[in-house]
């Protein structure tokens, strides 16, 4: 039985839910409207510099939970591939400089290469940055992707593959993301859950729009879609994961809205539908 969600104490909304903002729109929408967490992405970032971020952060009294995102590790060239993990690194000293203990990883695919070629890149990409990880004393989560991503974004589209490298790697600083949009379908996804363990690192919500009219900016309200959310939510906290909960839309019809009533809208959401 999922106990019901009756504060807003664990919200944390992504700077890409509210896409038009920079980031001093979205700490002062996120501060005033009562929302406590943020996760940041690196072209919210990229305007101020890490540093300055990373003080408009702390001065905001935001909790910041992650940066999003990581990844992309394969590449048909040994050289790209290095570039790959250098911006991986520079990833990890972003997170560290605005307080974010978590860089979310999604780990890419090249379209054309055999998946299991562009895993195994990944495998080795995350073990080649992991030092530098541990050093910042950053953790890296591996999210999967929906398999519709498996083309060009993502090569590890279950939890189940997405435990199996976490296992495989064997480090306290690697674990897992489960974004509902992406799992809510795996007939595996109780039992991976379970399996995921305390190597849950983070939580995404949104919904899955019926039809879904672009695969990438059509993500629907917590609420408007298929996907039963609070019953996700329930198998996460079974195991013992307590951390905040992380809206992620990306929509182009919600990035149109005026962000403050988005904010309002997704506070309603959070309070009945996850
Ligand atoms: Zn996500």
């Amino acid at each position: 039985m999922t106990s019901s969600i009756t504060d807003l104490s664990r919200l944390c909304i992504h700077t890409m839910t509210t896409k038009p903002w920079n980031l001093a729109e979205t700490i002062a929408g996120y501060t005033s409207a009562g929302v406590p967490g943020i996760t940041v992405w690196r072209n919210h970032i990229e305007p101020y510099g890490a540093e300055e971020a990373g003080r408009m952060l702390r001065d905001s009294g935001l909790r910041v939970v992650s940066l999003c995102r990581g990844g992309f590790f394969p590449a048909r060239s040994a050289a790209d591939r290095e570039a790959a993990r250098d911006d991986n690194r520079r990833a990890i000293d972003e997170a560290a400089a605005i307080g974010a203990p978590l860089v979310v990883l999604v780990c890419g695919a090249v379209p054309g290469m055999e998946l299991a070629e562009a895993r195994q890149q990944i495998m080795d990409g995350i073990e080649a940055v992991l030092p530098h990880a541990r050093a910042a004393e950053v953790k890296l989560a591996i999210e999967p992707l929906h398999p519709m991503y498996a083309d060009d974004r993502s090569a590890v589209n279950t939890l189940e593959q997405a435990n199996n490298m976490v296992l495989a790697i064997g480090s306290p600083w690697v674990g897992v993301t489960v974004d509902v949009y992406h799992c809510w379908w795996d007939p595996m996804l109780k039992s991976e859950i379970q399996r995921a363990g305390n190597s849950i690192f983070s939580f995404h919500v949104c919904d899955w729009r019926t039809p879904t009219r672009h695969i990438l900016t059509d993500r629907g309200m917590m609420g408007e879609g298929c996907v039963d959310i609070p019953r996700i939510r329930g198998w996460v906290e079974d195991t013992g994961f307590t951390g905040p909960i992380e809206v992620e839309i990306f929509s182009t019809e919600f990035w149109d809205w005026d962000q403050e009533q988005l904010v309002e809208r997704i506070k309603r959401a959070y309070l009945s539908a996850v």
